[in-house]
């Protein structure tokens, strides 16, 4: 497909300190209708712009908008999904791949990714963090502890693990192998995002979902995410290090840790008729045997356990995901 010339290039901020410390990168507009971290990231550039905000040490890149053709059609996706298949490619096949090939090598001189999404259905805004130290196959990772502490920081009543475990875990259910079959490489590389390219080479991720797409507080959610991050790597000035979270905040209700979540299964739709039970919401809690959604044929889903809905899409097509469900995690951030 040929692109309009019109298609704005990647504009990328970049602050230098000469303090060596920690190199953070903030993404915004990874998906196009996702604004929210793009106004977040723009305020805390004007404040460092004005000398409001000084970065103490380290590198801060940020990327208002990753995706300047999904965001130009105020869509979530310009060609394709650009949180997808996100590894260079020689030959890119797409735009998304032309845009992750210059992500790939900016991502690669940075140890950490805040990555600012929003959702479809109605919710409070959580982060999302990736496997416990391992050495298996799936996701390697040695930097849980770091990722787990930037996460506990970001102002979210709740923290989500386990992501690419239920991705892998729903190509084999879709491809109808045995639970715990290796999925094809190249099938389980498309449930690449950021985060995932992020821990493969070394660094790490996390990324904020601010809210619903269209919720007048997310914006302020990833702002002051952003500098939740920054304080939390210490790279801002110390008196900006103690900068109150303002009563009217959605952050300043947060009196306790994160409630700590983990995803366990994904559901497909199979069918155009299926249908949920009711109008959920991320995170509405279920327990057991609770009667979640119907499926054409007339078989009733019901919660196999205590646990939470999440992303629930009534829209999904058929042979997509659903809903998620979660349960509370023993993980200790
Ligand atoms: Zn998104």
């Amino acid at each position: 497909m040929t692109l309009p010339h019109a298609v704005a290039p990647l504009r990328i901020h970049g602050f230098e300190s000469t303090a060596p410390g920690p190199r953070l990168i903030v993404l915004g507009g990874v998906h196009g209708n996702e604004t929210c971290g793009t106004v977040g990231i723009e305020r805390v550039l004007a404040e460092l712009d004005s000398g409001a905000l000084t970065l103490q040490r380290g590198t801060l890149t940020m990327v208002p908008v990753a995706n300047p053709l999904a965001r130009q059609r105020h869509r979530r996706e310009g060609e394709r999904n650009l949180n997808r298949l996100f590894q260079p490619s020689a030959v890119p096949a797409d735009y998304e791949a032309r845009i992750t090939n210059l992500l790939c090598p900016l991502l690669d001189r940075h140890d950490v990714l805040l990555d600012l999404h929003s959702f479809q259905s109605a919710g409070d805004a959580f982060a999302m963090i990736g496997p416990r130290d391992n050495q298996g196959g799936l996701e390697p990772f040695a930097r849980a502890h770091e990722e787990g502490q930037l996460a506990l920081h970001l102002g979210t009543s709740r923290v989500v693990e386990g992501w690419l475990d239920i991705y892998a875990a729903g190509l084999a259910q879709r491809a109808g192998l045995p639970g715990g079959a290796p999925v094809d490489d190249a099938a389980l590389a498309f449930g690449w995002g950021t985060n995932e390219y992020m821990r493969s080479q070394g660094g790490y991720g996390v990324t904020l979902e601010c809210g619903q797409h269209r919720d007048p507080a997310a914006p302020e959610v990833a702002y002051r995410a952003i500098l939740s991050a920054l304080r939390t790597l210490g790279m801002l000035a110390a008196q900006e290090a103690t900068v109150p979270v303002a009563a009217t905040s959605p952050a300043a209700s947060i009196a306790t840790a994160p409630a700590l979540l983990r995803l366990v299964s994904v559901t497909d739709r199979a069918h155009e008729e299926d249908q949920f039970v009711r109008e959920w919401a991320t995170f509405d809690a279920v327990a057991q045997g609770e009667p979640i959604g119907v499926r054409e044929d007339g078989t009733m889903l019901h919660a196999e356990r205590n646990g939470f809905i999440v992303f629930p899409n009534a829209e999904a097509l058929p042979g997509t995901e659903w809903f998620y469900f979660a349960v509370e995690s023993d993980r200790v951030l």
